[in-house]
């Protein structure tokens, strides 16, 4: 079976320092794949050459058998969930997690649907309305996840997702986390 997900000797330097030296690695459609290891080892730079922020000095990423290096950000078929939320301050959580389709120009009435679709798969459709100061950081979290998944994307980045939350609430979203993804289906790389 061919691999989804194909990370193939891929190097980032910056000047002398190796970020990243000649990783490969493969995943296939619909795992939940993490990548381990210390503070400063190359987690982030990997998740960021995928999702197109920067772009390796060697080798090649693949999806779905497309070769995605040197595609911009936008037309890759991946979303990334950061640590810090970066959820809109001033939007409300539906308009939060509906801001892709907006920028999308997708009708009106399909951004409600998938809206109301995202609230109850992280389970705040009563806080629809409110703003992220209104809530607590696992519900920000999910927020996140949320406004992340509502683009369809085929793989999820989620670059230490729980890390600002306290350990009783990192380890039920983490159990969340693993039933969207059965939910959803798509791989993420975490
Ligand atoms: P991790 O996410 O595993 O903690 P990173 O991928 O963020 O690690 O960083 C890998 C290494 O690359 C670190 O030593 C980091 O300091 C270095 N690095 C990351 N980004 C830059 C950059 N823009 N300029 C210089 N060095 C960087
Ligand atoms: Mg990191």
């Amino acid at each position: 079976m061919s691999e989804f997900l194909v990370f193939e000797k891929v190097t980032k330097r910056y000047g002398d320092f190796y970020a990243v030296r000649d990783v490969s690695f493969e995943v296939r459609q619909g795992e939940i794949f993490a990548l381990l290891g210390p503070s400063g080892c190359g987690k982030t730079t990997l998740l960021r050459m995928l999702a197109g922020f920067i772009e390796p000095d060697e080798g090649r990423i693949l999806v779905d058998g497309q070769d995605v290096t040197g595609l911009p950000p936008e037309k890759r078929p991946v979303n990334t969930v950061f640590q810090s939320y970066a959820l809109f301050p001033h939007l409300s959580i539906r308009d939060n997690i509906g801001f892709g389709l907006k920028m999308a120009k997708k009708p009106k009435a399909e951004i409600a649907r998938e809206v109301d679709k995202m609230l109850d798969l992280v389970d705040l459709t009563e806080h629809g309305d409110k703003k992220p100061d209104q809530i607590s950081g696992g519900q920000k979290q999910r927020v996140a996840i949320a406004r992340a998944l509502v683009n369809k994307p085929r793989v999820l980045l989620l670059d230490e997702p729980l890390a600002a939350l306290d350990l009783k609430l990192r380890q039920r979203l983490l159990v969340e986390l693993d039933e969207i993804h059965d939910e959803v289906g798509i791989t993420f790389l975490y």
